[in-house]
């Protein structure tokens, strides 16, 4: 058999379900299979013919290691390999792993962000398998999906909220399902499909850009002549390097059962995107975690370099991630899918309402859950959606809510007429809900599709806010149903009230146009255009009574990631503008220096054979660039001893604020002396590769 037959290698290293039937006795498959089912802990005894079964599954594929794999506020994951050996009293070893070892870890915690959350002297972090997740091996190490949380219990990870997220949901979803007459649903299940974009360089180039090791994007660099404006990269014939590194990609991915479907070049210029099938929430993290990691993995082995970065590069896009988003139940109902009867249109109006009005009321949270300062290169930018979040709906579902909003006739082509859960809803293609891509989030036919994620981010953040927030619209519309005397009637005003109260947040429009920034304003809707501007609304009592209501954060944990994001905005400002003063005051100015001694030295030698009148290159050249090195040498003093104030605030909202304000300014004053000097300076005196290099040479 070939090695290579996809359905062979699709899995191969997962202890998935087939797996486990095949390995583990009945009676035990039955008892961890409810406990996934339910969630519910797992009993020592099943776990040590697991953790077991698991081994010796491990073995066979050459795993000689395990480790706990977390997901910490780093927003990559974590994990500390120990060996399967165990010593034997002949001087032997034997290969164990404990029920105890699976179920629970304690790893020296006292490095991880935690927002202040653990004091030292008690740094000790405990991690447990998160059973829904399967066991997989990498690098011959199996690796057990786990949550990490503080000896006191707080989560200090991103899989803890998500999975209490999903649990909100499957509540509140329930509840309302109930009232629909679902009683044969048990669970509901948010399904997310995560799209990555990136960019790959060659790795030699890479490794002579100090700006790209440290901070993964170029601090410095003037655009070059050719950027993305003849839009022929766009699905365009994929060279033979990269689709070697996407085709060993894919291979790898399968084999860590992550469902890979689709490849193509993006807009700008060396820039990629790789697609999921979607999966459960949970699962979907987790495998974009594993995808991302593998990406850099597989692109070193082919000299190559993964860029997840949201702005790696100026004036061309940057990269983001769509997070396409639905609702699903245990018997394959799609939520946001318009029904094909009455009742069912009437049920997927009350859930599109629900989200409606999360999105409305919790505008705030979906902002902080895509800030960052990579991303704040791209949110307004003309590439990305801006940062005001509003919902597409297409023209046909909003004339649709309009007309039942105001007790009309819906007349479009069709002429139905609109009456809740009386009349069937036109069906609408999905080519006539897709067409506006410069939403923010937008109904895709029988999904939303959340496109402000920035590339490097961990797509758990922002669904445990999407999660949560319509679990509290779902929730309030449950508290009014539930005690109605005529269900369709106060269904039906509760469903205008809704449209009336939340119709701003809908906008079909271009959302890149000037007019929609003065639009919005005027409808009220947040524009929150930087991470320092977002991040202080986290703490607000509404969101902190939101999360606590639900169970998603306790008040001190909200408090704690707040602290971790501004203080990780901060350091990454902080590490990107010493690193471009340290490149231009060891690379970018001796090589100015280097080549303005050529032309002085050629003026004098030119002078010295008497031909003093043919120098008006050399001077002219030389006059610039001496003008624009003093300029760039004073700009780069003024940043140096800029960053020394930062020791006058004190409270890691102002010190972010000092970050924004003053620090990045001032980073790109300098930027655009240096990167005028590089249009000037000879090629062999600039001592690191241009962008026609980077997005070119491959
Ligand atoms: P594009 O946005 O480029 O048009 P597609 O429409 O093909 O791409 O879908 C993008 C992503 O949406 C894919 O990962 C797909 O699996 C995912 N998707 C489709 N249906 C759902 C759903 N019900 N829930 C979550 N994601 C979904
Ligand atoms: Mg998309």
């Amino acid at each position: 058999m070939n090695k290579d037959y996809v359905p062979n290698l699709f899995g191969s290293m997962v202890f998935n379900e087939k797996i486990m039937k095949e390995r583990l006795p009945k009676q035990t498959y039955k008892e961890l299979k409810s406990c996934i089912d339910k969630g519910k802990a797992l009993n020592i005894n099943v776990a040590n013919i697991v953790a077991c079964a698991m081994k010796d599954w491990a073995l066979e594929k050459g795993a000689t290691h395990f480790t706990h794999w977390f997901q910490p506020m780093t927003g990559i994951t974590a994990e500390k390999h120990d060996s399967f050996i165990s010593p034997t009293e002949d001087g032997q070893i034997i290969m164990e792993f404990s029920g105890k070892e699976l179920i629970k870890g304690e790893p020296d915690a006292s490095s991880f962000p935690n927002g202040g959350l653990r004091v030292t002297f008690e740094a000790r972090g405990y991690t447990a398998w998160d059973p829904t997740s399967y066991a997989f091996i990498k690098d011959n190490t199996l690796c057990i999906p786990t949550v990490f949380y503080s000896y006191s219990g707080e989560a200090l990870d991103k899989k803890t909220p998500l999975l209490r997220s999903m649990e909100a949901i499957n509540k509140q979803a329930l509840r309302v399902l109930n009232l629909f007459g679902n009683e044969d649903v048990k669970s509901v299940i948010t399904t997310v499909g995560p799209e990555q974009e990136y960019f790959i360089i060659d790795k030699d180039l890479y490794l002579k850009r100090l700006d790209l090791i440290l901070t993964g994007r170029t601090l410095l660099g003037a655009k070059a002549p050719k950027g993305q404006e003849l839009e022929d990269h766009y699905f365009g014939i994929i060279k033979p390097r990269i689709a070697a590194f996407m085709e060993e990609l894919d291979k790898e991915l399968w084999k860590l059962g992550v469902l890979v479907k689709t490849k193509h070049n993006e807009v700008a210029p060396a820039q990629h995107e790789l697609a999921p099938i979607f999966t459960t929430t949970n699962l979907a993290t987790d495998h974009n975690q594993l995808t991302m990691e593998t990406m850099k993995k597989v692109a070193d082995k082919h000299g190559l370099v993964c860029l997840l970065h949201e702005k790696p590069f100026e004036g061309i896009n940057g990269s983001g991630k769509h997070n396409n988003w639905s609702l699903s139940t245990d018997n394959g109902q799609n939520l946001l899918e318009p029904g094909k009867t009455p009742a069912k249109n009437a049920q997927f109006l009350t859930f599109l309402c629900a989200v409606i009005k999360a999105v409305d009321e919790y505008q705030d949270l979906l902002r902080i859950s895509v800030a960052n300062a990579g991303n704040d290169h791209r949110l307004g930018a003309n590439e990305a959606p801006p940062a005001i979040v509003s919902m597409f709906l297409g023209d046909e579902l909003s004339g649709i809510l309009d007309a039942i909003e105001n007790n009309e006739k819906y007349s479009a082509k069709d002429k139905v007429e609109m009456e809740l859960g009386v009349d069937v809803l036109p069906r609408f293609p999905k080519d006539t809900t897709d067409r506006n891509r410069t939403s923010p989030f937008a109904f895709t036919g029988n999904k939303f599709e959340f496109r402000m994620l920035g590339s490097t981010f961990s797509v758990s953040g922002p669904n445990v806010i999407l999660n949560t927030i319509v679990a509290e619209a779902l929730s309030s519309f449950a508290d009014e149903l539930e005690g109605a005397t005529d269900f369709k009637k106060a269904l039906n005003s509760l469903i205008k009230k809704t449209l009336k109260d939340h119709k701003r947040i809908i906008f079909n429009g271009n959302n890149y146009s000037d007019e929609w920034i003065q639009e919005a304003e005027k409808r009220g809707l947040l524009n929150l255009r930087t991470t320092v501007d977002a991040l202080p609304y986290f703490i607000k009592d509404k969101n902190i009574a939101l999360f606590e209501k639900h169970n998603i954060f306790t008040e001190t944990e909200i408090r704690s990631r707040y602290e971790i994001l501004l203080e990780n905005y901060s350091k990454i400002i902080n590490i990107e503008a010493l690193t471009m003063v340290d490149m231009i005051r060891k690379e970018i100015l001796p090589a100015v220096t280097n080549y303005m001694k050529n032309l002085s030295d050629t003026i004098i030698a030119k002078k010295s054979i008497g031909l003093s009148n043919c120098c008006d290159m050399e001077r002219g050249t030389l006059t610039n660039i001496s003008n624009l090195a003093n300029n760039l040498y004073t700009e780069i003093e003024k940043l140096d001893s800029l960053l020394r104030r930062v020791d006058d605030y004190s409270d890691p909202l102002s010190v972010a604020d000092f970050y924004k304000s003053l620090i990045i300014p001032a980073m790109e004053k300098a930027r655009s002396y240096a990167d005028s000097l590089e249009l000037l300076v000879g090629k062999e005196y600039w001592p690191i590769p241009t962008y026609a290099d980077l997005l070119y040479k491959i």
